[in-house]
């Protein structure tokens, strides 16, 4: 019975759990898409555009600095989450696909050239697969894909041969895919033991588990807000 009034409590927070939907309360299970947002949020959005919108590290007016000093401290407090060594670490996107996207066309054109390699494995999201294909195929560089064992997990032995002489590592923490939880620390000290610019999709397990980049120790690390309530 409290299980059931806790529930109640927490559903209430939502406001679109009200709907009725084909005459049926609403039970929405798509959060690994997108989760619905919670009045605090929706909110904390409505009061900002209602009483302090204006451009941030832009304009030196009243608006501008509580627009800009709430702004940082949202980043502040995203650093803490994720134990972040500084908050201007952090970039904001708008999603995991914009993030990953971002640094194959920095990141990946500033480092790969003719012939280098790009590595990523068989269980990514097209987010993190796409973007370092196309990369690696207007730059000529080997686009290579490691294989997932039968039961699920990254082979590492494929993982040990394509990782020679590669550049860049993408790969995923958690697989929106199989469910995989891949052991991110080890395949990161792996990746970088060869030398290369680790990259993890954090886009199914920032809003799951404690996640620490710095205990990871990767150099890149993408996740997606709008996932995490
Ligand atoms: N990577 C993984 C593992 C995902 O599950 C998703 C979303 N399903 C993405 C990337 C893309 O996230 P977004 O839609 O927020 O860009």
């Amino acid at each position: 019975m409290e299980d059931l009034l806790e529930l109640e409590r927490i559903r209430s927070d939502f406001p679109i759990l009200s709907r009725l939907i084909h005459g049926r309360r609403l039970v929405y299970l798509d959060n690994a898409a997108t989760t619905q947002k919670p009045r605090q949020v929706i909110e904390a959005i409505s009061n900002y555009y209602s009483y302090f919108n204006s451009n941030v590290h832009r304009s030196p007016h009243t608006l501008g600095e509580e627009a800009t000093q709430a702004y940082e401290e949202a980043r502040a407090k995203l650093a803490r989450f994720v134990h972040a060594p500084r908050s201007d670490t952090l970039i904001f996107t708008k999603n995991t696909t914009e993030a990953l996207n971002l640094l194959a066309y920095s990141l990946g054109y500033h480092l790969l050239r003719r012939g280098d390699k790009v590595v990523v494995t068989e269980m990514e999201h097209h987010s993190n697969f796409v973007p370092w294909q196309q990369v690696a195929r207007r730059i000529g560089a080997v686009f290579e894909v490691v294989n997932v064992t039968d039961d699920g997990d990254i082979d590492e032995d494929d993982l040990d041969r394509k990782l020679e002489g590669a550049k860049i590592f993408s790969f995923t923490h958690v697989s929106n895919v199989l469910g995989t939880v891949t052991n991110v620390k080890r395949l990161t000290d792996i990746a970088h033991q060869k030398g290369c610019v680790v990259v993890v999709d954090g886009a199914q397990s920032v809003p799951h588990m404690p996640v620490d980049v710095q205990s990871i120790g990767c150099d890149f690390y993408a996740f997606s807000g709008h996932k995490m309530l």
